[in-house]
């Protein structure tokens, strides 16, 4: 993984060592000597992770951390701020001015490749699901100008697996300040167990659990759909490097080292707590844009663009297989004198009852579109002409047999429905045309009634027209 990198830091000896210790691993480093020349660059060259110093003359870190949290086209942009070792305060301020991470002075070369690592990471996953956001706003499913911003790190679910006993309470005792749940476990079993039950924030992974392995817990974890987003926090002891190094490489979120600061613990752990919900609100945005994209808002059926582009696969899945596809279609009758009588908003709430009813009565693996205004079609997948036919029966009694509630009104509706079958259709376009052929002849039989594409005599039930 490459990126490029802006070391800031108003001593010259600084920023060569730093970017001596990048550029060796091959990411691509530019410089600056004071907070304006930061953020000047910042703006030509677009880094992806800047590390800043704390202490530097005119303007210092924490207000270049400021200024680029303050502005929307940087506020994303991950900020490292490198402190000297005893300057705690630095990194409280350095977090609350909106930095994402900190290192101290002298930067241990592990720890500065995972920061800057996981933080590129992290950016990479957002930008992709921030550009994805961008689509959909260019395609008018997204309300423009929803910006999300900082999420909340407060009152999270944590799940701290320490061996011992003392260490996890010492541990949920720091955690339990912002309001947050903590639950301890001593094994990694306990905590495969809970993680299947509960849904955590964050998980906190001591990595000298006594009788198990916790690289085999981190692994487990990313491998398990459940927990594979779920940021693990690792606690972990410097001087067995090999460990460390497995420990980031198999996914750990972020890591701490022994003795545990108990400033550093909370910082850390309410940054990944929010990073989580960010992410988590970036994905939920993004599917409910392909749901508005895909669904009619006032019926929640599929609509008319994913009809199209889904009938073609299925017909030419049903040619291919030879198994039978049907296809109905389905129009309100006499909707229009429904609007007349009782208004537009009532007409509304009938069609929503109405494509309730037919979801309500079909298989999971039916597809239910709105074709028009009060215009439905189901695609049936696995179902012939005798099935279709007793489905389309069910659906037409489903709301000829029960009046629909709306307003203060009870009101007579029913349907009519023309069905097709792939066995007299080659393409989507002839099957849609077929069934809308029967729909034209149940109405002019008089409505309520369905008709098979193939019936040359009405063959269908009817009753009378209310
Ligand atoms: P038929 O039995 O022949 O189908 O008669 P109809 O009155 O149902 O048919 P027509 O196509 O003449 O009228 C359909 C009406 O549906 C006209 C239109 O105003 C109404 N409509 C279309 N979309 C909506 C909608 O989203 N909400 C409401 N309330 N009405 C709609
Ligand atoms: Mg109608
Ligand atoms: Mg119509």
């Amino acid at each position: 993984m490459s990126a490029r990198v802006l070391v800031v830091d108003d001593v010259e000896r600084n920023v060569r060592l730093l970017e001596a210790k990048l550029s060796a691993e091959y990411f691509e480093v530019i410089t600056a000597y004071n907070g304006q020349e930061a953020l000047r660059n910042i703006r030509l060259a677009q880094p992806d992770i800047v590390l800043l110093d704390v202490m530097m003359p005119e303007m210092d870190g924490i207000e270049v951390c400021r200024r680029i949290r303050a502005s929307p086209e940087t506020m994303h942009l991950p900020v490292i701020m490198v402190t000297a070792l005893s300057e705690v305060e630095d990194k409280v301020r350095g977090l609350e001015a909106g930095a994402d991470d900190f290192l101290t002075k002298p930067v241990d070369d592990r720890a500065l490749f995972a920061r800057v690592r996981s933080l590129v990471r992290l950016k990479m996953t957002n930008d992709e699901l921030r550009l994805r956001l961008q689509t959909g706003r260019r395609l008018g499913v997204l309300e423009p100008g929803q910006l999300i911003s900082d999420q909340d790190s407060g009152n999270a679910d944590i799940l701290v697996v320490e061996h011992s006993k003392s260490a996890g309470e010492r541990t949920a005792a720091v955690l339990a300040g912002d309001g947050n749940r903590l639950t301890v476990v001593r094994s990694a079993e306990a905590c495969l167990a809970k993680v299947g039950g509960d849904p955590f924030d964050l998980i906190l992974v001591s990595m000298d659990l006594v009788d198990d392995d916790p690289l085999r817990l981190v692994s487990q974890l990313r491998s398990n759909a459940g927990t594979r987003s779920l940021p693990i926090l690792a606690i972990v002891d410097m001087d067995d490097s090999e460990r460390f190094e497995k420990a980031l490489e198999l996914g750990v979120t972020d890591f701490l080292s022994r003795p545990v600061e108990k400033s550093e613990l909370l910082a850390r752990a309410r940054t990944q707590v929010r990073r989580k919900r960010f992410q988590d609100r970036l994905r939920q945005d993004y599917e409910q844009s392909i749901a508005m994209a895909l669904k009619d808002p006032l019926t929640n059926c599929y609509n008319r663009r994913y009809l199209d582009t889904h009938l073609s696969g299925q017909v030419a899945n049903a040619h291919e297989s030879g198994k039978p596809l049907s296809l109905l279609m389905l129009d309100i009758d006499l909707f229009k004198r429904i609007n007349d009588t009782f208004g537009h908003a009532v007409g509304d709430d009938v069609l929503r009852e109405v494509a309730l009813r037919i979801a309500g009565t079909l298989r999971d693996i039916d597809m239910v579109a709105r074709f028009g205004g009060e215009e439905f079609v189901v695609a049936m997948p696995d179902a012939g002409p005798r099935i279709a036919g007793a489905v389309a029966e069910r659906l037409r009694k489903a709301i000829a047999d029960t009046p629909i509630v709306a307003g203060d009104e009870a009101i007579e509706t029913t349907i009519s429905i023309g069905i097709a079958h792939t066995s007299q259709a080659a393409t989507p376009a002839d099957l849609l045309l077929l069934a809308d052929e029967a729909l034209y002849r149940a109405k002019a039989n008089g409505r309520n009634c369905s008709i098979d594409a193939g019936d040359h005599a009405i063959a269908a039930a009817k009753d009378a027209v209310g």
